[in-house]
């Protein structure tokens, strides 16, 4: 007999669902590197280098890959960006390197640069048993680090390398940030966050202390006091709420806490997932759930988001990504109201049309509900400034406001990644800002 039950575990085969959380892009065997490594042009001036956050030297390295040393090629992704591993896996080139390569201007088939980035990265990984660098001599200098997550452990590791003692208080169990809790499963298989911390770590110097929450276990001031500077990279840990009645019902879920459950979870079978799902919001994290959700089995997913396609911050290439896997994208329309069924969970939601007028955004009236076992919230994430204590550390559009070198209004205190303003919210992004913060750090202490 069927099972009717609208949220279960194990909807699909353990077999299927290790199938479905394969690695997304499979990476390249050497041949096929070196064909693709023939493709570049190694151009003067290379726009991909320039519309890379980190400033990889592109060309360089795949020059390298072409002359058979991945591990020369490696090293000199390193050098701008020691997560190169990881931002092979999840930087969305499409619209990065890869948007502005002269090949896909030309021909609409640009080099795989972030395919032969991780070819050139896995390669080291996997050969070298040493660090690419060596510290230099101690400077005696301590700096505390609060967030493992890309900005705090790129942060550190520069700092590590520059010979100062470096100390990273994280609140959760394991470091890597959103690359352990957060990125999509299928784009980084293999338990390959924690290697790439574990291979980071052994630059030495950096203490990590894990489950230590800044303004619970850890106050702001005494780091202050007790250490030479401060960087603070501690994401965004809130989520927007719908604004809902019935919004913390059962069944109305946050997009991140389940997609962190998922990364943790020893057996995805165990993972409740609904029959029919509708995920609210239009970037990353909502093509993600949708996506994730699919791929444990839902029958019908549907993606709610008030705009259009050109307006949704998820490039049109994950957009793509999560239609080819039966994800419904209903643009043009918002949520208006949740439905419940008598035992109180989630049984439905209310959505309407939206239109412009005079360049606003407005609702049209017509208005329908679409079944749904779980609704999921992905219209982003904020800033919790509490644990940012007394000291007047200044804010700017609800995050941290930070300078040119990531500077914080307290002169003592840098900060960098998702908690500061006018970021992109992108793991590379938040790599490249606890490199510059480093950088002005050890300027600030060394003279
Ligand atoms: C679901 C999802 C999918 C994403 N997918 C992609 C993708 O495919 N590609 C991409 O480029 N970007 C992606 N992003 C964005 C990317 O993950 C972030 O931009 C990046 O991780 C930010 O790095 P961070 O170091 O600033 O913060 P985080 O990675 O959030 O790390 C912050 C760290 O600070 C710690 N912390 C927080 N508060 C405290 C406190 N009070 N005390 C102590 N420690 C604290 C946390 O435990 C965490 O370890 C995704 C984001 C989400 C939410
Ligand atoms: S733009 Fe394309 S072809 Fe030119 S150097 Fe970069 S990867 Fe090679």
């Amino acid at each position: 007999m069927p099972d009717t039950r609208p949220v279960q575990d194990s909807r699909i085969s353990a077999a299927d669902r290790s199938d479905n959380f394969s690695d997304l892009h499979p990476p390249l065997d050497r041949h096929e590197a070196l064909v693709e490594a023939d493709r570049c042009y190694f151009c003067f001036d290379a726009p991909c280098m320039t519309a890379c956050p980190t400033s990889i030297d592109i060309p360089l390295f795949i020059r390298e890959i072409q002359a058979e040393n991945p591990v020369g090629a490696a090293r000199t992704i390193f050098e701008q960006n020691i997560f190169g591993g990881m931002c092979a896996r999840v930087c969305p080139t499409e619209t990065l390197c890869e948007e502005v390569c002269v090949r896909e201007v030309a021909e609409g088939k640009p080099v795989k640069i972030g395919l032969l980035q991780r070819y050139a990265t896995d390669t080291y990984m996997a050969r070298a048993t040493t660090h690419p660098f060596a510290r230099a001599a101690s400077t005696g200098k301590k700096i505390a680090v609060v967030g493992a997550g890309p900005a705090g452990l790129s942060c550190a590791h520069r700092l590590a390398t520059l010979g100062h003692d470096i100390t990273v208080y994280d609140a959760r169990p394991k470091p890597g940030g959103l690359n352990e809790y957060g990125i999509a499963a299928y784009k980084t298989v293999d338990n390959f966050a924690q290697r790439e911390v574990d291979f980071i770590l052994k630059i030495g110097g950096i203490e990590l202390v894990q489950g230590q929450v800044l303004g619970r276990d850890v106050q702001i001031d005494k780091l202050v006091d007790d250490f030479d500077a401060v960087f603070l990279g501690i994401g965004l840990p809130d989520t927007n709420d719908l604004g809902l009645e019935g919004e913390d019902a059962a069944g109305c879920i946050d997009a991140v806490d389940y997609i962190a459950r998922l990364r943790q979870a020893g057996d995805l079978g165990a993972l409740d997932v609904g029959r029919n799902i509708v995920v609210i919001g239009g970037g990353m994290t909502a093509i993600d759930i949708a996506v994730q959700t699919r791929l444990l089995g839902a029958e019908n997913v549907t993606i709610v988001y008030r705009r259009g396609k050109e307006n949704m911050n998820a490039s049109v290439y994950e957009q793509e990504l999560a239609q080819t896997n039966g994800v419904v994208i209903r643009h043009w329309t918002r949520p208006v109201g949740l439905t419940r069924g008598d035992d109180g969970a989630i049984n439905g939601i209310g959505i309407e049309k939206t239109g412009l007028a005079d360049g606003r955004l407005v609702g049209t009236g017509e208005t329908m509900t679409l079944p749904a076992d779980q609704v999921f919230k992905a219209i982003g994430q904020k800033f919790d400034p509490a644990p940012l204590g007394a000291l007047g550390i200044a804010l700017e559009a609800g995050r941290i406001r930070a300078d040119a070198t990531r500077r914080t209004s307290h002169d003592k205190v840098w900060a960098g990644g998702d908690c500061v303003a006018g970021g992109e919210d992108l793991t590379v992004a938040s790599v490249e800002d606890g490199k510059i913060a480093a950088m002005s750090i050890h300027a600030a202490l060394m003279g």
